[in-house]
């Protein structure tokens, strides 16, 4: 009953438009690249179909994986492994702009600055990310700015921020896409707020 001759990955150009992408829920057309990841399940085996270039954002390892098998006959014409990365760079940093504040990453550089006491915040070292109020022209608007965990006290207590000290520990966990550990580990650096 186990068909071991299934890859776990197939990229081909799908043979009908039947197949749905499992990404971004839409049809996959005739003819468009699709990624098959195999699904060993109870009700038997079979691939769930993925837009390419939809795979390529949400789920690069997978696509990588394929790529290394590889996945697709020779002669079919497939984007260079580095096009699809790129794709997924520029997603994960849409996702990372559309981010519900407040949250905490840990700094991919050393180059940022605390926007409350102007010294660097050090690569790996937290980062957290609030909301002020920005005035733009006559417009007043809410932009994310960098601080230091021991700034996060001081910061909040202003009147131009708009992050708000009660439930500041939930809000933090809910958005910050990290491990629980992790965001308790921040919140002892932030320490007490008030
Ligand atoms: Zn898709
Ligand atoms: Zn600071």
């Amino acid at each position: 009953m186990v068909e071991d001759t299934l890859a776990p990955y197939v990229i081909e150009e799908a043979r009908s438009s039947r197949s749905r992408c499992r990404t971004c829920r839409k049809k996959i057309e005739k003819g468009k690249l699709r990624l098959g990841i195999l699904l060993e399940g109870p009700y038997g085996t079979g691939y769930l179909w993925h837009h390419l270039t939809c795979a390529a954002r949400r789920r690069l390892e997978d696509v990588e994986a394929a790529y290394a098998q590889p996945a697709f006959e020779k002669g079919l014409k497939v984007p260079a492994l580095e096009k699809l990365q790129a794709l997924q760079e520029k997603a994960e940093k849409e996702r990372a702009d559309r981010k519900e504040l407040p949250y905490v990453e840990k700094a991919p550089t050393g180059r940022s600055k605390c926007k409350r006491c102007g010294a660097g915040i050090e690569q790996d070292s937290f980062r957290v990310v609030l909301a002020r109020e920005v005035a733009f022209g006559s417009q007043v608007r809410s932009g994310p700015i960098n601080v230091h965990p021991k700034c996060v006290a001081e910061e909040l207590d202003t009147e131009d921020c708009m992050t708000e000290v009660e439930g500041f520990g939930e809000a933090l966990h809910a958005h910050s896409g990290l491990d629980a550990a992790t965001v308790d580990a921040a919140l002892a650096e932030i320490g007490s707020l008030g």
